[in-house]
């Protein structure tokens, strides 16, 4: 459901969501991943 939730091996990290207090590396594929969505996210 959340592709972020899967094992991310890239090292190309574009910023860090925060997720349940847990602070998640975001990958620059992940992000678009993620911003091509609408999905609710807290993200800083
Ligand atoms: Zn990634």
């Amino acid at each position: 459901m959340n592709p972020w939730n899967k094992k991310c091996s890239n090292t190309d990290i574009v910023l860090y969501i925060m997720f349940n207090g847990k602070r998640l590396p975001i990958c620059h594929k992940c992000w678009e991943e993620i911003s091509s969505k609408d999905i609710e996210w807290r993200y800083t």
